[in-house]
């Protein structure tokens, strides 16, 4: 069976590596309430999207402002 002829070196995968991380997730602020949030989607602290209340956030669930 073909066969690697020799081993490469550790710089070499890490620099083939180097491509493969995970990007931070994006965050932007909530118009309504400021907190930070996904974009394009409900905001989970005051559950608005495009002005308009979309969902009932209890008091309990609710996280503290960062
Ligand atoms: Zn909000």
């Amino acid at each position: 069976m073909a066969h690697p002829k020799r081993k490469h070196s550790h710089s070499r995968t890490r620099k083939r590596r180097t491509h493969q991380k995970i990007d931070p997730p994006t965050l932007t602020l909530c118009p309504h309430c400021k907190n930070l949030k996904p974009p394009y989607q409900v905001c989970p602290f005051c559950g608005y999207y495009k002005g308009r209340k979309i969902l009932e956030i209890k008091e309990k669930t609710r996280k503290k402002k960062r």
